[in-house]
């Protein structure tokens, strides 16, 4: 979305500032880590201004670093409360990022190199030496599953050269096997696994419509709403949902190397990772914010030495503009990124017991008891949190604002009742049980709680008993 030069000059006016920082900076922390990471490329690529340096800054000392966390403030960390450090999600990794070579070395499952090398070997004959460059920097840079977290428009321009070269490259290598190798996400490379089978005259028109079209019906398993409108019967669709299933795999370096790690629910990537502590096991836990970018944001100085020359007052106004621009994100960016670590060291310090336990450990708490804690005002909590999600250690992904769902714990506990039952509790009993658990709960809200759960009415639960342990 590039804004013309006259709305840049307007809303850059000096007067404005305080509230354009302000905006923008609500803007950025609102955003996912995905959508943080196509601002940035998209800021970057309209303003001049502002540059990336490939080199990574401890955001607390300033200190070049080669790895997250920075060593030498970690080395100052207290032991009260988690070590929360923001960094760049990294490509080789997705969950386990930066902190790799922190955590273990030992620790890897898996060679990325002889995979990469695999595929190499395929493409290396129809490539010329600079496509076989860019080949080698996209495989280097395929997270745990396979899958390309870059642009192309970023490699490209990284690698200096033009997006169709990168293009070429990305076709030969997702067709390569494992196909689907390099894709963007896991619609894009169970597509491409299909259309490769389409060639080969073992594809399946339907199973085609239900990834493009029918992605989330088909998640949610909602055969009949697909049929209704694709006017099929539902047995195709099922049968459909089952060609998917046999045939393609969602997770390329899986699909090759078989892996031990499971994998599920891992594909999308988290906002967030907490991780217990590799070097103490009552040790403090180690937290990763991720932020978009990958290496130091600053105004480029040559174009503020340049724009210091300039003499014509109109292009004068035009750069400096632009050098306005490129300091408010930069200032906004890491407003953002301290926003979002202090909030999250918050909400960790608070929670241990239910990011290394289950459902039922969770404290309850409000955005805003956070926010007055963190002088900040609730509606900044609000977006820090919202469409954020978190990884915790036990891989399982879920909803940042999960922290701050009531009900969560009394769910766990409604689940527990119902598994203790001996003979099927109504919704008034499990609510008097409920008391017990210290919950006063009024029947209509267990009825909720226990569809929320999947969990059937008592009438219905009774026909299942006996139910196996
Ligand atoms: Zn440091």
């Amino acid at each position: 979305m590039p804004r013309t030069m006259t709305t840049q000059v307007q809303s850059a006016s000096q007067r404005q500032m305080p509230a354009a920082h302000l905006t923008r900076t609500m803007q950025l922390l609102e955003k996912t880590c995905t959508d943080l990471d196509s601002e940035l490329s998209n800021e970057i690529n309209d303003n001049p201004a502002l540059e990336m340096v490939d080199e990574m800054r401890c955001p607390d000392c300033k200190r070049v670093i080669r790895t997250f966390p920075c060593q030498i403030c970690l080395n100052q960390h207290g032991a009260a409360g988690p070590i929360v450090y923001v960094a760049p999600r990294r490509q080789n990794h997705s969950a386990a990022s930066d902190s790799e070579e922190y955590l273990s070395n030992d620790n890897r499952i898996r060679n990325p190199e002889s995979l990469a090398e695999h595929v190499l070997k395929q493409v290396a004959p129809s490539l010329d030496k600079q496509e076989r460059g860019v080949a080698e920097y996209i495989l280097a840079r395929l997270d745990e599953h396979g899958f390309l977290l870059e642009h192309t428009a970023e490699i490209a321009s990284y690698l200096r050269v033009r997006i169709s070269t990168v293009k070429k490259v990305l076709e030969l290598l997702r067709r390569a096997d494992p196909v689907g190798i390099a894709s963007e996400n896991v619609t894009e490379c169970l597509l491409t696994q299909l259309e490769v089978l389409d060639k080969d005259g073992m594809g399946n028109p339907l199973a085609h419509d239900l990834l493009t079209e029918f992605w989330e019906q088909l998640g949610r398993r909602d055969f009949g709403a697909i049929a209704r409108k694709r006017h099929v019967s539902v047995e195709s669709v099922k049968l459909a949902a089952q060609f998917i299933k046999r045939n393609l795999s969602p997770y390329p370096s899986q699909a090759h190397w078989n892996n031990a790690e499971s994998a599920s629910g891992r594909y999308f990537r988290p906002d967030v990772e907490v991780q217990k502590n590799p070097h103490a096991e009552d040790g403090p836990l180690v937290v990763q914010v991720f932020t978009a970018a990958r290496g130091s944001l600053r105004v480029n100085p040559t174009v503020r030495d340049m724009v210091k020359r300039i003499e014509e007052p109109e292009k004068k106004d035009e750069w400096s503009a632009y050098l306005e621009r490129a300091a408010l994100f930069v200032k906004c960016m890491r407003q953002r990124d301290n926003a979002m670590r202090r909030i999250v060291r918050l909400i960790v310090k608070r929670q241990p017991a239910f990011i290394l336990g289950d459902d039922s450990d969770l404290i309850p708490m409000t955005r805003a008891e956070l926010a007055e804690e963190l002088e900040l005002h609730e509606s900044t909590i609000s977006r820090a949190v919202a469409s954020k999600t978190i990884c915790l250690p036990n891989g399982r992904i879920i909803p940042l604002s999960l922290f701050f769902d009531r009900s969560l714990a009394v769910r766990a506990a409604v689940r527990k009742i119902v598994n203790d039952e001996e003979k099927a509790m109504t919704d008034e009993q499990i609510a008097t049980k409920l008391v017990d658990y210290g919950y006063k709960v009024a029947r209509r809200t267990v009825a909720k709680y226990r569809s929320m759960l999947g969990i059937l009415p008592a009438n219905l639960r009774a026909r299942q008993l006996p139910r196996a342990a």
